[in-house]
């Protein structure tokens, strides 16, 4: 276990929730995850920040394990991933992903949407699903449009369902990559509220964003990757004002 460190609003961060060890990726050629060492702890916030094309996107697919790795150890909660099946399935389960396009089902109402996985995954009762997807989408805002089909919604509201369907799994950890990188920008607000919301009530969150002020009040650590490879890892005071590798400083010149 790392050393036990105290998150936003006093929630306690203890344990070793997600753990990457030496992780390397290749897509051909290309060596997209070098030595990759990552632990977060459980109630951590961590941003992951870097130039396209860094890994950020592989890194996160690995972790829900939508990518296979050529070499090191992943694990969630002390057990190594799952190399398919129902364990799998839990597994992607544990891990909430959010993804920069909504990817809701089209043809599913925002309330089926919701609903879906508790019941085949989670066995949920058919009620009990339905009250569960009610409550949470009360909690991210958008329960009058329960009925409506994800097209009818706008890009923010949509977005705010894909973590309405996450959450209903009961994850231990939620994976976000780039979440509000597709919304116009009178959109992005409405959903680092709703993220800022679940990291002070203590949630584990893995993103990945250019929104650099959710950065700077919701994350207990910045981590900053470039081809590739973890550059650098602070907290963010720290991160944003006193940056030391040059990657870092040149790339937080180009976005602040
Ligand atoms: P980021 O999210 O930081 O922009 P990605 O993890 O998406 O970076 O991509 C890292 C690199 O891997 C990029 O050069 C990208 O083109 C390449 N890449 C990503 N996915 C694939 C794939 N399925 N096949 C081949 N190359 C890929
Ligand atoms: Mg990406």
């Amino acid at each position: 276990m790392t050393e036990v460190s105290v998150a936003k609003d006093d929630v306690p961060v203890t344990g070793d929730l997600v753990v990457l060890k030496s992780v390397n990726k290749h897509f051909g050629a290309l060596h997209v995850l070098q030595d990759i060492d990552l632990t977060i702890t459980r109630g951590e916030v961590v941003v992951v920040i870097g130039p396209s094309g860094s890994g950020k996107s592989t890194l996160c697919r690995a972790i829900n394990r939508l990518e296979t790795i050529d070499s090191g150890d992943i694990s969630i909660d002390g057990k190594p991933l799952p190399q398919e099946g129902k364990a799998l399935a839990r597994l992607r389960a544990d891990v909430g992903m959010v993804f920069q396009s909504f990817n809701l089902f089209a043809h599913k109402t925002v309330l089926e949407n919701v609903m879906l996985g508790q019941i085949k995954v989670r066995k949920a009762d058919k009620k009990v699903a339905e009250e569960k997807a009610r409550a949470l989408l009360d909690r991210v805002g958008v329960a009058t449009q329960a009925d409506k089909y994800p097209a009818q919604l706008s890009g923010g509201q949509q977005q705010r369902v894909a973590i309405a369907r996450a959450l209903a799994m009961d994850p231990k950890v939620m994976l976000f990559d780039e979440p509000t990188s597709a919304l116009d920008p009178e959109m992005i607000n409405e959903v680092l509220e709703v993220m800022q919301q679940l990291a002070r009530e203590g949630m584990t969150m893995i993103v990945v964003t250019h929104e650099m002020g959710f950065a700077r009040s919701a994350a207990n650590r910045v981590v900053f990757m470039a081809d590739g490879r973890i550059v650098e890892e602070a907290v963010p005071d720290q991160f944003f004002s006193n940056p030391r590798s040059d990657r870092a400083k040149d790339f937080l010149s180009k976005i602040l």
